[in-house]
């Protein structure tokens, strides 16, 4: 053992034991505090952090209906989908405890889902939501910015980085975690005819997506980026990661159309077009109809869970303003109870702002612009004036203050 000295320095930085904090012996050299720390963060950034925690066991005990049960007060509506979801998202717990018992023969398989739905219906929220249920790390990546490896824009492997980042580099709990892949719509297949133009964003993509979604252990650069050979690579495996694909697919109600008229026609169902609901045609979806839209077949077989989100009408508009734990008109209130101020809509003013959001087709994503237009001089006036106690938003403010609007602004919101 190296004696200690006051002479004594570290021996990877050189600091003299004045210097540090505490200076650790080791058998013929020194270590400082500083060093101790940094080596720490390379081995987490290297490795992750081998011991970290293990599953929470509050959170395996959650039953496919207690997961729906808390979905409930977050999402409005799309019962379809969360049923789904909850029964994918425990059926992956189960596989997750299962790795202990090495003993079982039946391995139960990965399910990735893909959630299938107008833009603005609640794709992203549900994965959000999910995610923050279970305490595992959750990202959400754009496929829109993915390109095929060696052209200008992002690897898929940029999404494991987001993953690792999540993660604290925890490599393990990395391991467990949940992506979500928006617009993945984006990445079907351009032409039907590969070889006119290069297709470098769309079946590129599909193609470097499937090793990901599959379960392989992927080299993974982890500050993202371009992959450069000086560059360390961390190993995740990908065996465990929950991916959930969301996507809008526009144009996709007349492939279901088509389909479901031919079926008609040609094996003589009874069932007239009549039985059909027209306008949520979502609803009949089929792997078969996302391969029509342009993906590919290997790609939607990694993705067994397919799943659909309604339009939302009226009232489930109407909901979302209100009934959520943190909808839009509580955060108001709460707000406005910062100010000690106590805030409260009349009800037609609900309607008001749910029919603009319907005839200007701003869907959910609308409500908040429209809400803030509404409340934008309140929230300007009323800090600076103690006098105020109580606001009552009436139907001829909220349309005096949502007119005085651009509503050009609103409409690109
Ligand atoms: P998508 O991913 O389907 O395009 P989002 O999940 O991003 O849509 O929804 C946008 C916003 O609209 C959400 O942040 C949420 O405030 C609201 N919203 C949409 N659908 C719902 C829903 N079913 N329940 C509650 N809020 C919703």
């Amino acid at each position: 053992m190296a004696k200690q000295t006051k002479d004594s320095r570290c021996s990877f930085c050189g600091s003299s034991k004045q210097d540090t904090l505490m200076l650790i012996e080791g058998l013929d050299a020194y270590i400082c505090d500083k060093c101790v720390t940094q080596a720490h963060q390379l081995v987490l950034q290297e490795f992750g952090n081998k011991q970290s925690k293990g599953l929470d066991p509050s959170v395996t005990l959650l039953k496919p209906m207690e997961i729906k049960a808390h979905i409930d007060q977050y999402v409005i509506g799309q019962d379809d989908a969360k049923k789904v979801l909850s029964v994918a998202v425990y059926n992956h717990y189960k596989r997750l405890g299962q790795k202990v018992d090495k003993g079982d023969e039946v391995e139960i398989e990965k399910s990735n889902i893909m959630l299938v739905g107008e833009t603005g219906t609640g794709k992203t929220l549900l994965a959000k939501t999910i995610a923050k249920i279970l305490h595992v790390p959750f990202c959400i990546c754009d496929a829109t910015v993915l390109t095929e490896a060696g052209y200008v824009g992002e690897d898929v492997e940029s999404i494991l980085t987001r993953l690792l980042q999540a993660a604290d580099y925890d490599v393990a709990s990395a391991e467990r975690g949940i992506v979500y892949i928006d617009e993945v719509d984006k990445v079907a297949r351009k032409s039907d005819n590969p070889s006119i133009t290069r297709d470098v964003s769309g079946e590129g993509v599909q193609q470097a997506l499937l090793k990901i979604l599959e379960g392989t252990v992927v080299n993974v650069p982890p500050q993202g980026g371009r992959k450069h050979p000086d560059q360390k690579m961390i190993p995740v495996n990908t065996n465990n990661i929950l991916f959930i694909c969301g996507g809008a697919f526009d144009g996709i109600e007349r492939k279901i159309a088509n389909r479901l008229r031919t079926q008609a026609v040609g094996y003589k169902v009874k069932k007239d077009d009549t039985e059909l609901d027209l306008d949520n045609l979502y609803k009949y979806i089929t792997p078969q109809d996302l391969k029509s839209f342009g993906l590919i077949p290997e790609l939607i077989g990694r993705v067994p869970v397919l799943t659909h989100l309604n339009p939302l009408d009226k009232q489930a508009l109407r909901n979302i303003l209100t009934e959520p734990k943190n909808s839009l008109f509580r955060q108001y209130v709460k707000l406005f109870e910062f100010e000690g101020v106590k805030l409260v809509f009349e009800d037609d003013v609900l309607d008001f702002i749910v029919d603009k959001a319907m005839e200007y087709k701003l869907g959910a994503r609308g409500l908040r612009s429209i809400c803030e237009a509404i409340m934008l001089d309140a929230m300007f006036d009323i800090p600076s004036d103690p006098n105020i106690k109580e606001l009552v938003i009436s139907l001829d403010y909220a349309v005096e203050k949502f007119e005085k609007a651009d509503f050009k602004k609103l409409k690109a919101a």
